[in-house]
């Protein structure tokens, strides 16, 4: 019998915080400022990120003497610089923003606490390494850069010194050299600066490496931290890879693994784990149901492709027309399952999302956005064609709202803003277009204007699709997608977001309580009450365990309109 395979996925596998907030800043700066922005050094360690970035035209030099534009932003990476090399910098240009980690700059502080009382500083780390080269800036002159413990020995006797780490060196390591120093230092200050998130990775990977059959370690090969990674798991699994990228994966390296895992570098996107982990399954031949398997396939592409999305469009329709009391429209029904199609389809398009490894492949992409522009141009026609069909108010609100749908992801002309540039914008534009299709049109069409219940079906349908947004934004910025402050939980945090959705639910449930409560419609609001609670479970899951991957997170977040409609239905 074929021995079970099992795959296992590190938890603390992803962007680590510090790079997470370098790239953030950096695109908060492309969104708002027309300036050349450089980084000094790339901003990671990892080629396909810094290739999306090159494409929002954020760049990396090697020193300031290759910039000749004055005007540039130059951006301090969060392995951060030495603080001669800062004044240095900030005395040739205006604009210098700092990316340093905080929990680097912690290392820099401590460094320079100690060195003013007149210690020495051994710093254990890579001797060429960005953070190190910062560190020694802080050190007064009498820093000593060592890569464990034998280069310690060859150090001269020093008075007073302080040993500290790299923050992403490996925690043995650090330990023995901090016990060689003690025989070399008169009096030793022993500060172990491994930073936090180094550590959970460094003990999950040394946990889940002993009895591996195969450990796949991802990650840009120039990361010192993924390097790492690496020589950690390698006395302790069957066998061991160090990929930047799942087309390196051969079949030969899973014979025989049925015990695998895989770990990534701080510099990993989630994104690009998730594909080795796919790439993996394929090549492990991990079926456990092929036909589960085909079946997970094809609703990939019903999600990826927009089509469940359009559903929910109908299905949302279909509620709201309920709510208002207006007769159910076929018509209408297709024309939001079009409409939702042909906006998600073209911003879809327009999301640059990961470089191309090769020139096909880019090819191929191209072809991809090419297509679904057409088919978004051909759906979005169909639409307002068929709103034509329905009055000339609900033609022109549907040409209108289509039209500023279709230019949301694009720079507007003569100067202005583009609607993206302003917080929690793709979240309150997707819900004001939802609730056009979905509430305001059925209305417009039934009523000739906005009656009291379109009014509350309007709200209704804004608040639930802009919950979705943020939800769909949650799950994007857990996957490491390049995702700016355009989607609220970036511009608000984890916190606010929470709380705000929660606010939403009481505020929803609220209404129909009253609604049910005043006699209008109470069988329909007791049934869409119920359904809130399934929206109420989906917050609850997304906030307490990790947000599932966006396919998962889109089936579930849209579900929710499906069960609102079949409750609706039923009523
Ligand atoms: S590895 Fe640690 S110190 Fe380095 S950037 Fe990430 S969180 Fe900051």
């Amino acid at each position: 019998m074929a021995k079970k395979i099992q795959i296992t996925v590190a938890k603390s596998a992803g962007f680590c915080p510090g790079v997470k907030n370098a790239i953030d800043k950096v695109l908060e700066l492309a969104k708002h400022s027309n300036k050349a922005i450089y980084t000094l050094g790339p901003l990671i360690h990892n080629k396909q990120v810094i290739e999306t970035l090159k494409e929002k035209n954020i760049r990396s030099v090697g020193s300031v003497k290759e910039i000749k534009d004055k005007d540039a932003i130059l951006v301090i990476r969060a392995h951060g610089i030495p603080p001669e090399e800062e004044a240095r910098i900030r005395s040739l240009h205006a604009d210098v923003v700092d990316a340093t980690c905080p929990l680097v700059k912690h290392v820099q502080e401590n460094i320079r606490t100690y060195a003013k009382k007149g210690y020495a500083t051994i710093i254990v780390g890579d001797k060429d390494h960005a953070e190190v080269l910062g560190l020694m800036g802080y050190t007064e002159g009498r820093g000593y850069v060592v890569s464990g413990p034998e280069e310690v020995k060859a150090l001269p006797r020093l008075e007073k010194a302080n040993i500290v780490a790299q923050t992403t060196q490996e925690g043995d390591v650090f330990l023995a050299a901090a016990g060689e120093a003690r025989r070399i230092a008169g009096e030793l200050a022993v500060s172990n600066t491994i930073c936090n998130p180094t550590r959970m990775r460094q003990k999950e990977t040394m946990e889940f490496s002993k009895g591996a059959d195969l450990v796949i370690v991802v990650g840009g090969k120039n990361s010192a931290n993924t390097a790492r990674l690496f020589q950690i798991c390698q006395p302790l699994a069957r066998r061991a890879v160090h990929i930047e990228r799942e087309d390196e994966l051969k079949k030969e390296l899973f014979q025989g693994a049925s015990k695998i895992f895989i770990t990534a570098g701080a510099s990993t996107p989630t994104w690009m784990i998730e594909k080795v982990l796919e790439k993996a399954r394929e090549l492990a031949e991990h079926k456990e149901n092929p036909l589960l398997e085909n079946l997970v396939f094809a609703w990939k592409l019903v999600v990826t492709g927009s089509l469940y999305t359009a559903t929910a469009a109908v299905a949302l329709t279909y509620v709201c027309m309920k709510l208002e009391g207006v007769p159910v429209s076929k018509k209408l029904l297709l024309m939001a399952g079009l409409f939702a199609f042909s906006l998600h389809m073209a911003n879809r398009a327009a999301e640059k999302g990961a470089a191309a490894p090769d020139k096909a492949r880019a090819l191929l992409f191209v072809k991809y956005r090419v297509a679904s522009r057409f088919t978004a141009l051909l759906c979005g026609a169909a639409a307002i064609f068929l709103s034509a069909a329905l009055g000339w108010q609900v033609f022109l609100a549907t040409a209108f709202f289509w039209f500023a749908g279709m230019l949301y992801p694009f720079k507007l002309p003569l100067g202005l803003e583009r609607f993206g540039n302003f917080p929690a914008s793709k979240d309150i534009v997707t819900a004001l277009g939802w609730a056009f299709m979905c509430a305001y049109a059925p209305g417009l069409w039934h009523e000739g204007g906005m009656s009291s219940a379109t009014q509350l079906a309007v709200v209704f349908a804004f608040l639930l699709v802009f919950t979705r947004s943020v939800l769909f934004g949650v799950s994007h910025a857990h996957g490491d997608l390049i995702v700016g402050k355009e989607n609220f939980y970036k511009a608000a945090g984890q916190r606010f977001t929470y709380l705000t959705l929660f606010a939403i639910f009481i505020v929803l449930a609220g209404i129909l309580i009253t609604l049910k409560g005043a006699g209008w419609q109470p069988e329909l609001a007791a049934a869409l009450l119920t359904g809130l609670f399934y929206y109420l479970g989906i917050m609850l899951f997304f906030y307490f365990g990790k947000p599932p991957e966006h396919i998962l997170a889109e089936t579930l977040i849209d579900t929710q309109f499906i069960i609102l409609a079949l409750l609706a239905y039923a009523v």
